[in-house]
C-alpha cells in the first residue's frame, strides 16, 4: 500500500463522524437510563465519593442486538468499521484532541474546591493538557472518565466483530481468527460483568482526565488492541492442535490469575474478613492483604493481564512481531505502572508497605521479577 493511498484512507469523513457521534450518543443515553447497580467510588481526599451506575453489560448487549437487527434490515453494514478503520481512527484521534482542549479550558476556569473538580494547574500548558486538570470532570451529569473507558472497551469489541464479519465475507475465516475473537470477546464481556471493579482502579481514583487518558481509552485501546485481527485478515496461519491447546491454557491461566487477584483485592477492600482460598485472610496493619494472589507477588493481577494479552497474540503464530504489539506494550506499561504504584503505596502506607515488601518480595512474576 503506497503512502499517498494510506494518507487518503486516514482522512476523516462525515460518515466516520456520524458513526462516532451515534456511538457516543447511544452510550450517553443508555448509560443514563438503563438499569444497573449503583456503586460508590472510593472516598476522595475531601471525604466525598462519586457513584457509578454499572450498566455497561446491558448497554453492550443491547447495542450488539440493535446493530445486529439494523444489519439484518440492511440499514448498516457489519463490515463498516473494518472497511473504514483508518478514517475512524483519525476521527477518534481528532475528537480526543479537541475534547481534551475543552477539558483543559473548562478545568482551568473551574473554581470548584472539591476533590473531583478542583483544578490542578502546573502552569506548563503541555503537561496540564496531557495529564489533565481535573480528576473527575463531568458533562451533563455523566462522569467522563468512566464514560470514555466504557466507550474504549466497547469500541474494541465492535472493531473485532467487524473484522470478524469481514473475514467471513472474504472467506478467510480461520481457527486463529476464531481463537483471537473468542478470547477478546470473553475478556471484554468479563470486564463489563465486573465493571464495578473498575471504580477502584488507579485510572479512576488517581489519574486526572487529560489527553493521556482520553487518547488511551478512545484510540489506543480499541485500535491497537485489535491489531491481531486486522493482521489475520491478510495473513494465513496454520495452528497445530498442540499450539491451539497451549494457547487456550495460556488464556485460562491468565484469566484465573487476573480475575482472581482483582476480585480478592476488591472483596477485601469491602470486607477484610472474607476468607481467601478457604482461610481467613492474612492482613498487615489492618490495610494490606498478604493472602491469596497478593501473597505471591505484589501485582499478580498484572501477571494475569500479561498472560491474557499473550493469549490474544499467540493465535497469530510466530512469523511476525506485529501481532505482539499489545503484549509488548502492556509489559512496558505495567512495569512502569507498577513502579509508580509502588512509590504511591510506599508513601501512603510507609512502614506497613515496607513490611509487605519483606513478606512478598516479588513485584509481578515470582522468582523472576
Ligand atoms: P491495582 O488494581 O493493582 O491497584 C493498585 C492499588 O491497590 C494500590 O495503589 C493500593 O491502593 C492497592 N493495593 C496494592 N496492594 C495491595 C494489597 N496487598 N492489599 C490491599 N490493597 C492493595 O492497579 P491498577 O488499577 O493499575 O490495575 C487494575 C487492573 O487493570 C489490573 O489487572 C491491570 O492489569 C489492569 N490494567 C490493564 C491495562 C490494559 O491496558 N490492559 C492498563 C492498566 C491496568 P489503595 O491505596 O486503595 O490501597
Amino acid at each position: 500500500m503506497d503512502l499517498g493511498y494510506l494518507l487518503h484512507l486516514l482522512i476523516p469523513s462525515w460518515n466516520s463522524v456520524a458513526i462516532l457521534a451515534l456511538f457516543f450518543t447511544y452510550l450517553a443515553v443508555a448509560g443514563s437510563i438503563l438499569p444497573g447497580k449503583v456503586v460508590p467510588g472510593v472516598i476522595l481526599q475531601d471525604g466525598s465519593r462519586l457513584h457509578y451506575r454499572c450498566n455497561g453489560l446491558i448497554s453492550l448487549l443491547l447495542l450488539v442486538g440493535l446493530v445486529g437487527a439494523a444489519a439484518k434490515l440492511d440499514i448498516v453494514s457489519l463490515t463498516v468499521i473494518a472497511d473504514r478503520g483508518l478514517e475512524l481512527l483519525s476521527t477518534t484521534f481528532l475528537f480526543s484532541f479537541l475534547v481534551t482542549l475543552v477539558l483543559y479550558a473548562v478545568g482551568c476556569k473551574s473554581s470548584n474546591r472539591g476533590s473531583s473538580l478542583k483544578p490542578h494547574v502546573s502552569g506548563n500548558l503541555l503537561d496540564d493538557w496531557w495529564f489533565g486538570i481535573q480528576l473527575n470532570p463531568q458533562f451533563m451529569g455523566i462522569d467522563l472518565k468512566f464514560f470514555f473507558v466504557r466507550a474504549g472497551m466497547m469500541g474494541w469489541l465492535f472493531i473485532n466483530l467487524s473484522v470478524f464479519a469481514r473475514s467471513i465475507q472474504d472467506g478467510t475465516l480461520s481457527q486463529s481468527m476464531i481463537l483471537f475473537q473468542l478470547f477478546c470477546a470473553l475478556y471484554i464481556l468479563d470486564y463489563f460483568i465486573h465493571e464495578e471493579y473498575m471504580t477502584s482502579t488507579w485510572d479512576i481514583i488517581a489519574e486526572r482526565l487529560g489527553f493521556m487518558l482520553v487518547f488511551g481509552d478512545l484510540v489506543w485501546i480499541p485500535f491497537t488492541f485489535s491489531i491481531q485481527g486486522w493482521w489475520l485478515l491478510s495473513n494465513k496461519v496454520e495452528l497445530g492442535t498442540a499450539a491451539a491447546i497451549a494457547n487456550c491454557c495460556t488464556f485460562v491461566i491468565g484469566y484465573l490469575v487476573f480475575r482472581g487477584a482483582n476480585k480478592q483485592k476488591h472483596v477485601f477492600k469491602k470486607d477484610p474478613k472474607v476468607p481467601i482460598w478457604g482461610n481467613p485472610p492474612r492482613v498487615i496493619g489492618g490495610k494490606l492483604l498478604v493472602s491469596g494472589y497478593w501473597g505471591i507477588a505484589r501485582h499478580c493481577n498484572y501477571l494475569g493481564d500479561l498472560l491474557l494479552a499473550l493469549s490474544f497474540s499467540l493465535p497469530c503464530g510466530m512469523s511476525s512481531p506485529i501481532p505482539y504489539f499489545y503484549p509488548i506494550y502492556l509489559l512496558i506499561l505495567l512495569i512502569w505502572r507498577e513502579r509508580r504504584d509502588e512509590a504511591r503505596c510506599a508513601e501512603k502506607y510507609r512502614e506497613i508497605w515496607a513490611e509487605y515488601r519483606t513478606l512478598v518480595p516479588w513485584r509481578i512474576l515470582p522468582y523472576i521479577y
